[in-house]
């Protein structure tokens, strides 16, 4: 009886905590956002919209944001996956907002099938296996898209992703993990969104940055030892997240690859 009490106080307890919200969310980063969504003090960006694989099956839309600063150039991918549709989602988001040097190219939905019929890999097979180290991109999809990636020659990549469970948790998934390029910034930017991302009460959704070996057949492997850019690819997991807090993290983790990397200023913390 006794017992019964006190774990129905500390239910109590527990609920007075969650619904009060201080201590129950991660603090977001609104400064970061507000930045990343707000015309820069130098002035308007100016956006761009070209059409790459036209008149073919895969056709599909590509951003350019032009910061009026001078800066590096950022590449972000959604859809590489048509069904992670969290880095979708953020992708086409961040078509408008105002980077504060540099350039921002997006693809949003990079392979167009799979994002139409909501599924892993396109008529192609998994866009993400493509890019093999000793040859060229292995399919036509494969080969437009990196052909963008040339013209463009970002000096950042990210490629944003979702896994099904938490890498290092459940074998074979990738979830809650960074993979970078050795020279990429993977161990600030998980800290950094265990700090403003992940609740206290999800403590194995802490991120985990993974140095990658750029030798593989991924996008983001090609773009780091071809073009020599800082490369990352992101995951987060349906395991335990709803949509919202799924689109929250890659937002996040988009915005501060972009600040780490110089094209956001954060402004004043006040
Ligand atoms: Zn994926």
């Amino acid at each position: 009886m006794r017992r019964r009490t006190f774990v129905a106080g500390a239910g109590t307890t527990l609920a007075a905590i969650v619904a009060s919200g201080a201590v129950s969310r991660p603090s977001g980063n609104e400064s970061l956002l507000e930045a990343a969504r707000r015309p820069a003090d130098a002035g308007e960006a100016s956006t761009s919209t070209e059409t790459i694989l036209s008149d073919t099956v895969h056709e599909t839309s590509l951003y350019e944001i032009d910061a009026p600063a001078e800066g590096p150039t950022a590449m972000v991918f959604g859809g590489v996956h048509g069904d992670e549709r969290s880095g979708i989602e953020v992708a086409r988001e961040i078509t408008d907002w105002h980077p504060d040097a540099g350039t921002l190219v997006v693809i949003p939905e990079t392979d167009r099938v799979a994002v139409e019929n909501d599924e892993r890999e396109g008529v192609d097979g998994d866009l993400n296996r493509q890019f093999p180290a000793d040859g060229e991109p292995t399919s036509d999809l494969a080969r437009g898209i990196w052909d963008a990636v040339e013209r463009h020659d970002p000096d950042v990549v990210l490629d944003l992703h979702r896994s099904l469970g938490i890498y290092g948790f459940h074998r074979e998934y990738v979830g809650q993990a960074i993979f970078h390029s050795p020279d990429a910034y993977g161990g600030e930017l998980a800290t950094r969104l265990d700090d403003d991302a992940v609740p206290w009460y999800l403590p194995f959704h802490r991120f985990t940055a993974a140095e990658s070996a750029s030798s593989g057949p991924l996008l983001f492997q090609k773009a780091a030892r071809d073009l020599e850019a800082s490369a990352y690819l992101f995951e987060t997991t349906n395991f335990m997240l709803d949509r919202q807090t799924k689109v929250e993290m890659t937002r996040l983790a988009t915005a501060h690859v972009l600040e780490l990397h110089g094209l956001l200023e954060a402004g004043g913390d006040e």
